[in-house]
């Protein structure tokens, strides 16, 4: 691993690698181990020049954006992160917005409310970059950011690029192709409608803001959901409880528990939250005793939203 850490200095500069260098701070829980082997690529020619250069070397990437959807092993991660960095907005025309996978979604939200695209306004709030939220299909209220997009720019693990229209993605809830393939976000093209009065734009963003502040824990360390709301296709959720994670939770009596530094949030009892000394460990030990008390107490069985990265 350290003769791959030499080859990415050769291409890179020796300033641009880090080694053991620790994850937490990349991450909204603020918890996680070193990535053996640290890159932040700056651009789409960089993601590919790492990701071909770890593959003909034999060495595992892994990808963090924000790393607002992932728990990461207090022993961290093994192999090669690359951490996405920076990136451009670029219209297509008229209708089509280019977003490189580290632009923030808040970023591309004030892109377009700017210059009057309406589509993106209501997922403001929304932490993370273009490329994690494709990865899981981030949702807000009844949209998967799936639907607003036309295709997405990724690299194969075999190195080779392609070209994938948004029906070729697999997009379902928390779901896209990635999961199964490892494919390497490097842009997406989104579809907006231009014309649009930025004011009222700013407005629906707004809205989506105090909804957020109101309904989420926003003052402590979390990852968002760590479930997904069941699906009523498979999951028998008893009458009488609503047919979402946290109501789930909450009925099963864990709102407020806590393991170590861990705790299931007073304020919406699918959200963790850090107090600042928790391990990944206690978390995870946490997920799992609200996953069994659920699965216990009305027999469903309730699946993760967030990624674990490296071992538990
Ligand atoms: C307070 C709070 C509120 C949230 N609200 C929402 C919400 O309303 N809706 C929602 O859906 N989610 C929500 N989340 C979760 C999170 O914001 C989203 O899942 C977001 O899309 C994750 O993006 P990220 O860049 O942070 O991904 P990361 O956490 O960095 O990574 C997530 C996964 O994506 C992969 N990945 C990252 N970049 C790439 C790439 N370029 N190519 C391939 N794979 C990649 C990573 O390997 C990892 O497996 C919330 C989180 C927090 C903390």
């Amino acid at each position: 691993m350290s003769d791959f850490a030499t080859l990415l200095e050769q291409e890179f500069g020796a300033d641009r690698v880090q080694r053991e260098v620790a994850l937490a701070p990349f991450t909204t829980f603020k918890v996680g181990g070193p990535a053996e082997v640290l890159i932040e690529t700056r651009t789409e020619d960089e993601i590919i020049r790492a990701a071909r250069l770890a593959r003909s070397a034999g060495v595992k990437v892994t990808m963090l954006g924000g790393g607002s959807n992932v728990l990461i092993a207090d022993s961290g991660v093994r192999g090669l992160v690359i951490r996405t960095r920076g990136g451009d907005v670029t219209p297509i025309g008229d209708r089509l917005v280019k977003a490189d996978a580290a632009v923030t979604i808040n970023g591309l939200v004030r892109w377009t409310i700017n210059r009057g695209c309406a589509a993106l306004e209501a997922w403001a709030g929304t932490p993370g970059t273009v490329g994690g939220a494709i990865y899981g299909n981030a949702h807000w209220k009844k949209t998967n950011i799936g639907d607003l997009i036309e295709s997405v720019r990724l690299v194969k693990p075999d190195g080779t690029l392609l070209q994938a229209p948004a029906d070729r993605m697999e997009f379902e809830y928390d779901y896209s192709r990635l999961k199964r393939t490892g494919e390497i976000v490097l842009w997406a093209a989104f579809r907006v409608t231009p014309g649009r009065d930025p004011a009222a734009l700013r407005l629906i963003a707004r809205e989506s803001l105090a909804f957020r502040k109101r309904t989420q824990p926003l003052e402590s360390p979390s990852a968002g959901c760590i479930f997904m709301n069941p699906d009523p296709s498979r999951d028998k959720v008893p009458e009488g409880i609503p047919p979402s994670a946290g109501a789930l939770v909450d009925r099963a009596g864990l709102k407020g528990a806590a393991v170590g530094g861990a705790r299931v949030s007073p304020t919406h009892a699918n959200f963790i939250i850090n107090d600042g000394s928790a391990s990944a460990a206690e978390i995870h030990t946490l997920v799992e005793n609200c996953r069994h008390a659920v699965k216990d107490r009305f027999g469903v069985a309730l699946r993760s939203e967030i990624i674990c990265l490296g071992d538990f």
